[in-house]
């Protein structure tokens, strides 16, 4: 059976060449006579796994001693609340930049611990369709948190944003993590769920600054606290074996491709194939964001009627594409073109989407 061209916003498509690997490793890891799922984590089979995908996310963003890389549990979910638990004490306060869905999220935690919030600046008032550009820090701010790629409006930060020097940067990078070079230094902390870009669901990576992790709160319950997972290697209690083993798979397919300037390269081939779709489409299709904010991740269109939109996602699927319905919440059509999915789906898409428009337009 051939495989689907696979437009999930997440869980996602994973490199066929991972997934092979994975495969023929499963029955018996490296001549063991177990798979790594069968593991002990305190093995040194397993320590050298998750030693190598440790460095490996640090040789892709090119970050040195100066850093740690966390393995934790939760998804980015729990990072909402362990972001302000951890460092929004003292009376210092969180500062949001809320664009869409995910910062709406992250705003409702820290409400429910009782801290304070403040909004730095909010793309809401125009339905979350742009970035904003500029940003005011309340007093005292303990970090500025962003989403660098809202994955349900299909907007994306295409610059490292400028933050008040001594003002923590964080980012909840879940959706465009390793999907273009960055300066990673800028930021104090970045954190992704695996599952939309480098592995399947289980896993959180979080980047953190050590000089910034030594500021968190002390006292946090185990579970909740950085420290606590930094000082046990992320292994305070058992991690997700497989999936870290997974995520260590497809780091290394992406340094095997040349790292993130062709990862970039590819992705933005991939995204303007469909965006050409779009904007060749005489208004057929109409994009939902401003151009220059656009998401080379998670490209968002709409049609004029939300029966033709039905009708789009059923032929599509017909023809081998699946995934291309939008969020709930915002509805319309969405395609994901996350870091694996190649470059023939999305020129597949695109010839699909000039068919179909030929047969209804
Ligand atoms: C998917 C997503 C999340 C939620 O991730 P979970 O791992 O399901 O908690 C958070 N932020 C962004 C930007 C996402 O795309």
């Amino acid at each position: 059976m051939e495989r689907v061209h696979n437009f999930n916003a997440g869980p996602a498509v994973l490199p066929e060449e991972v997934l092979l690997e994975a495969q023929a490793d499963l029955f018996n890891y490296k001549g063991m006579g177990l798979s790594v799922m069968e593991m002990s984590h305190r093995s040194k089979e397993y320590q050298a796994i998750i030693d190598e995908t440790h460095a490996a996310v640090k040789r892709i963003y090119n970050l040195g001693d100066d850093y740690d890389v966390l393995f934790l549990q939760g998804g980015a979910s729990m990072q909402f609340l362990m972001v302000p638990m951890n460092f929004a004490h003292e009376g210092k306060i969180a500062n949001i930049i809320h664009t869409g869905v995910w910062s709406k999220k992250a705003i409702g935690e820290i409400k429910k611990l009782g801290l304070p919030v403040h909004l730095a600046a909010s793309s809401e008032d125009k339905n979350h369709s742009y970035i904003p550009k500029t940003h005011t820090l309340s007093e005292n701010p303990a970090y500025l948190h962003i989403t660098t790629n809202n994955t349900i409006y299909g907007t994306e930060w295409h610059h490292d944003p400028e933050v008040q020097a001594g003002v923590p940067l964080i980012a909840d990078m879940s959706s465009n993590f390793m999907s273009k070079p960055i300066d990673a230094q800028k930021y104090s902390m970045i954190y992704a769920g695996a599952q939309k870009n480098v592995g399947p669901a289980g896993v959180v990576v979080v980047i953190i600054k050590k000089d910034f992790l030594a500021t968190a709160k002390e006292g946090l319950p185990s579970m909740m606290d950085y420290n606590v997972a930094a000082k046990n290697g992320s292994m305070f209690n058992t991690p997700p074996t497989f999936t870290i083993y997974m995520v260590g798979l497809v780091l290394k397919w992406i340094e095997a491709m040349g790292g993130l300037d062709k990862v970039a390269l590819n992705n933005q081939a991939k995204a303007k194939y469909i965006y050409d779709a779009i904007d060749n489409s005489n208004g057929f299709y109409r994009g939902t964001v401003d151009k220059e904010d656009r998401s080379l991740m998670n490209i968002t269109f709409r049609m004029a009627t939300e029966d033709m939109e039905a009708l789009f996602i059923s032929e599509a699927k017909k023809a081998g594409m699946i995934g291309l319905k939008g969020h709930r919440l915002s509805g319309g059509c969405r395609a994901s073109t996350y870091n694996s999915l190649p470059l023939p789906a999305a020129h597949a898409l695109a010839q699909f989407m000039g068919e179909f428009m030929k047969k209804n337009g």
